[in-house]
């Protein structure tokens, strides 16, 4: 049994410039594996606390060297030795080592690297692609009968960016598409850069050019309205020699905890028709948004601790559109369990640092398949050369992934890597397709 030999940790930079964690995990057949720990700038109250040093002296108090010295010290103390294999016994140990709610301790950051690092080990000790691995511990999870086939994952791709993410004027935080009428992943990362390109075009041509792209390679133009974002995309498209809707459809996420004002309850708008709303009207506003455009999916259309709000909204528009909660469910199960009892909601967002750990993931996907609400895997606005997510996406079957736009590369990492194993695996891995957004 090939067991866990070492572990090291350092800080390296992520897409931002900003510390992170990586870790290295070797087998004690000598293979090792490596990940970096994503970082979010929309992060929700609810996700699981990455450690920062708060050093005024080194990277504006943003170090992570305290995260370093747990995976070297205590967290390598207490897995030298087991089997690299057990992924759930390992991320148990490291959820008991750590002993806090939310991964305070330890940092969320210093787990989550080990938890992926030896699942990367584990994998190249095996000989095989981190898919195949992951697919083979997903599977252990499974009940008879349910399905634990590969497929590649449907795009959700970022176009213009607002909110945390691009410092203009858009309070929503990304405008994306869906190349719906794809029908293979390669195709609808081909209509998607189509889309992209020709929505430069059609920036420039209302003078709203601008080289400047958010965190996650979406434009970000100084747009008057939210809606301004939707037509100007609608435009591109059509330009692009595509059919809105029914080729390529259009996706939000709204990220509205961000301007959402608990205290009184009022949501706050600077580039909408009303400044200030209450939780019903902008519910009517994100259900007349989805009548006048081909809009398929809305991410946290509401607050995250905004229970009744997204009951209502999923009553109201949850038959037609995808509602996802990304703040709202943080990639907790006991956040989703109260979804599910709720009603609230219809997909999750699926993001690995919101928990912590592999099997933690495991477990947040599964809770949500088996209860009708899709999933999409996703990145942070703060990436690395890291793809692992490409990975976690095939071997479960999520259906859907979420990486960013079609620019900058640490993006392009983890679309070049479901390339190649879309390429792989031929048709051993089906296109999740339009499919993947259907009511489970
Ligand atoms: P974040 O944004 O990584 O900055 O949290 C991504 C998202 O909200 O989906
Ligand atoms: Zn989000």
């Amino acid at each position: 049994m090939p067991t866990l030999m070492s572990l090291t940790a350092r800080e390296v930079l992520d897409s931002r410039g900003r510390p992170t964690v990586e870790v290295e995990a070797t087998s004690s057949t000598g293979e090792s594996g490596r990940a970096i720990v994503p970082s979010g700038a929309s992060t929700g109250r609810h996700e699981a606390a990455e450690l920062r040093d708060g050093d005024p002296k080194r990277y504006g108090g943003q170090g992570v060297l305290k995260a370093v010295g747990h995976v070297r010290g205590e967290i390598a103390r207490a897995l030298i030795g087991k089997d690299i294999e057990d992924q759930a016994g390992i991320d148990a140990a490291l959820i008991a080592l750590d002993g806090t709610p939310n991964k305070s301790r330890l940092g969320a950051n210093a787990v989550l690297g080990v938890s992926l690092a030896v699942a990367h080990a584990a994998a190249c000790t095996r000989g095989e692609p981190l898919y195949l691995h992951l697919n083979r511990l997903w599977r252990a999870k499974l009940m008879p009968g349910e399905s634990a086939a590969k497929t590649l994952p449907m795009p959700m791709i970022n176009m213009i960016s607002g909110g945390l993410h691009a410092g203009q004027n858009l309070d929503f935080q990304d405008f994306l598409i869906i190349p719906v009428g794809a029908s293979t992943f390669r195709e609808a990362l081909m209509m998607a850069t189509d889309v992209y390109r020709s929505l430069g075009r059609v920036l420039a041509k209302y003078g709203e050019e601008s080289n400047l792209v958010g965190d996650e390679g979406g434009y970000g133009p100084k747009l008057r309205t939210n809606t301004r974002a939707v037509e100007m995309i609608i435009e591109a498209i059509t330009s692009a020699g595509l059919a809105v809707g029914k080729d390529v459809a259009i996706a939000l996420d709204v990220a509205a905890t961000h301007f959402y004002d608990p205290g009184t309850a009022t949501y706050h708008l600077a580039s909408c028709g009303e400044p200030v709303q209450d939780s019903s009207a902008m519910l009517a506003m994100l259900a007349h948004w989805t009548k006048q455009y081909p809009i398929v999916s809305i991410e946290d259309g509401l607050a995250e601790d905004d229970w009744n709000g997204w009951t209502a909204l999923t009553r109201r528009i949850g038959g037609e559109v995808q509602l996802i909660g990304d703040d709202l469910f943080a990639t907790q199960t006991g956040r989703i369990a109260q979804g599910i009892a709720k009603k609230a909601a219809n997909a999750v967002l699926i993001k690995v640092n919101q928990v912590g750990t592999l099997t933690e993931t495991f477990d947040a996907l599964l809770m949500a398949r088996r209860n009708g609400y899709r999933t999409i895997v996703s990145a942070r606005s703060g990436e690395t050369e890291d793809t692992t997510i490409a990975d976690l996406a095939v071997a479960t079957g999520a259906g859907q992934i979420k990486i960013g736009s079609v620019a900058r590369s640490e993006r392009l990492a983890k679309y070049n890597r479901l390339l190649r194993i879309e390429d792989r695996l031929g048709s051993d891995a089906p296109f999740a397709g339009r499919a993947a957004l259907e009511l489970g």
